[in-house]
């Protein structure tokens, strides 16, 4: 699994909101990331980084090409790490950092990304010394902070960044007492993605729409198990008889993400979440659930950019069966 498939569900709001940004071609030009500790704070300022200069993105990091490689290793020219977490960050960091970027990028994607990790170590001194920095942005200069204490932080600097908030262990509590006020297992793992409260999960989890684009996903499935020949065409029909908006569209996405991520915990022999539809998920002797993961976080991404579902739905089921 890539570090984005992991963000995606284990921080499915972060990633949701840097991901939005990177498919409206308008990432953020300061990020600050909020965490306790034991959130991958680093990882995912790293991840940004890689989306940033990415040499394929997807739309964010492929994590496979060279560029992306390099930022992990550290190798990247114009992506700068100043780690705070051993040491306090010192203003003669800051100071050399920016005369290293007032000259010119060195590669070729011309993007220029630093890195404060923890960044409330900073010294209120040294910490006035990057506000001017970030008060006046460079087309392609971009700032990622880090921080698990932001009340340390000057107001000026969070003001000034985009904040994205990574969550501790709140979503598995949040399963957890959905399950107990009787939402089943596979209702809470695919809502606790897109509901923030316990209520909203139960609400959500008893829509009738919710569950007749989960019905057409088991039916899918169903279909592929017993005649998969008629997988498109009984997909396009199920849909032609409802009137889905877009965001039934992006439900009906995250459905179906969510059977294709138990088929492949079945392939690793781990344990299925969704447990009624687990026999049927078992039957396609193949199923390639890596590919149609891939597949769904781009259409995904289209439909974010004002796709329109059903044209996504039939390019996703064609690119799947026959691409
Ligand atoms: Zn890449």
């Amino acid at each position: 699994m890539t570090f984005g498939e992991h963000l995606q569900q284990t921080q499915p709001i972060a990633f949701r909101t840097i991901t939005n940004g990177f498919v409206r071609h308008s990432p953020s030009h300061a990020y600050l990331l909020i965490g306790d500790s034991g959130t991958p704070l680093l990882e995912t300022a790293q991840w940004i980084a890689q989306s940033l200069v990415c040499e394929h993105p997807i739309p964010t990091a492929c994590e496979h090409c060279l560029s992306c490689e390099r930022v992990l290793r550290g190798t990247y020219m114009d992506v700068i790490v100043i780690d705070g977490s051993t040491e306090s960050i010192k203003k003669e960091q800051l100071e050399n950092l920016q005369l290293e970027f007032s000259k010119s990028s060195i590669e070729n994607s011309g993007k220029r990304v630093y890195i404060l990790h923890h960044f409330d170590k900073t010294s209120p001194q040294a910490m006035n010394s990057i506000l001017k920095f970030l008060e006046e942005p460079t087309p392609d200069i971009v700032a990622i902070l880090t921080t698990t204490n932001p009340s340390r932080l000057l107001p000026t600097i969070l003001s000034r960044c985009q904040n994205i908030r990574l969550v501790g262990q709140q979503t598995h509590a949040l399963i957890a007492s959905a399950v107990e006020q009787g939402v089943t297992l596979e209702d809470a793992h695919i809502l606790a993605n897109r509901m923030s409260t316990v209520e909203l999960i139960v609400e959500a989890a008893s829509d009738i729409t919710y569950q007749e684009l989960k019905s057409i996903v088991v039916e899918w499935f169903t279909t592929w198990a017993e005649t998969p020949d008629l997988c498109i065409y009984q997909m396009q029909l199920s849909l032609q008889t409802h009137a889905f908006d877009r965001q039934n569209y992006a439900l009906l996405l995250e459905i179906a993400e969510f059977g294709f991520k138990n088929r492949l915990k079945l392939e690793q022999g781990e344990p299925v979440v969704w447990e009624t539809l687990a026999a049927i998920l078992a039957k396609p002797a193949t199923m390639h659930p890596e590919k149609w993961l891939a597949l769904i976080l781009k259409a995904k991404g289209e439909l974010l950019s004002n796709g329109n579902g059903p044209m996504i739905m039939d390019s996703l089921l064609y690119r799947g069966y026959h691409g």
